[in-house]
């Protein structure tokens, strides 16, 4: 009996898949056709049964896993994310956006003031009754999580792969620093720039540090991370504590990011686990 087969009752031989966007610029899934050498195997294991950024149709009543993107900006997204929670085994969450509240979530409160500044009396009844923007696992409980903004496609790759398979990796909780010195890059510190390294989660090998750019935190917080002593080590190389704790409001807007804490810790992305909504 295989991993999946224990853990739905899915009389087919692979487990079915949904993907679908909430707020969000749909640059995640979009990066999951970047999984090119992968890719192909990826789809000979699931059954993907919608994609939101490639179909038009309704998204099916049954499926095993359901990968969100995007943040909760509405009421509406708020029930949808209900539903897919009552439905799905798995509920695994992509990007930035759906794990912190990424991008939009730096409007907080102010959401339906700014969408009112650009439509004024207008606002378009697509856009459904706004609330603060909030990370996935604000509302319901996320099985698994990848990071970052934009996904890594081959990150999105093995997590998917742990996901119908098992795993018992646990995730890694560092801040993001160690991994960077062992890639021997200098320290954007010692010129006098702000990188927000020293507290984002660890995953992406310093991706942007590698390439000559400083962190800007996607990953979000490290569970490591020691704000206070940061902010000290930023006014010791001459970076305003200010703007550490502006750039923290990106990705890592801290009342989300402690609404996404029940995460950490945990395996990476075991077999599915129970559902539960909050
Ligand atoms: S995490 Fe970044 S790339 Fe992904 S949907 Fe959000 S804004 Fe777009
Ligand atoms: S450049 Fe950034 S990630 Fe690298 S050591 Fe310095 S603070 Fe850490
Ligand atoms: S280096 Fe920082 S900003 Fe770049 S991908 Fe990694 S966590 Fe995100």
């Amino acid at each position: 009996m295989g991993a999946f087969s224990m853990i739905t009752d899915n009389p087919r031989p692979r487990p079915r898949v949904v993907v679908v966007g909430l707020a969000s610029c749909f640059g995640c899934q979009l990066q999951i056709t970047n999984s090119e050498p992968h890719l192909m195997e990826l789809l000979d294991q699931i059954d993907l049964e919608y994609w939101q950024l490639v179909t038009s149709e309704d998204m099916p009543d049954a499926y095993d896993v359901a990968i969100i993107e995007g943040s909760v900006t509405t009421r509406e997204s708020e029930d949808l994310v209900r539903r897919v929670r009552e439905k799905a085994a798995h509920v695994m969450a992509i990007g930035a956006c759906a794990v912190t509240g990424g991008v939009t979530g730096m409007a907080e409160n102010a959401l339906a003031r700014r969408v009112g500044e650009v439509y004024g009396d207008a606002v378009p009844e697509a856009c459904g009754q706004m609330i603060e923007p909030r990370p996935v696992d604000a509302v319901i409980t996320v099985d698994s999580r990848v990071y970052c903004c934009p996904i890594d496609a081959r990150d999105f790759a093995t997590q998917l792969q742990r996901v119908l398979f098992g795993s018992n990796a646990v995730r890694e909780e560092r801040a993001l620093c160690a991994d960077c010195k062992r890639n021997e890059n200098d320290c954007f510190f010692n010129q006098g720039e702000l990188c927000m390294g020293l507290v984002t989660r660890a995953g992406c090998n310093a991706r942007c540090v590698n390439r000559g750019r400083p962190c800007f935190g996607c990953a979000g917080l490290s569970s490591a991370a020691n704000l206070d002593s940061t902010r000290q080590a930023c006014e010791r190389y001459g970076v305003p504590a200010a703007r550490f704790d502006k750039a923290l409001q990106m990705f890592s807007q801290v009342p989300l990011s402690q609404a996404g804490r029940q995460g950490d810790d945990e395996p990476v992305a075991g077999t599915a686990v129970g559902k539960g909504a909050r």
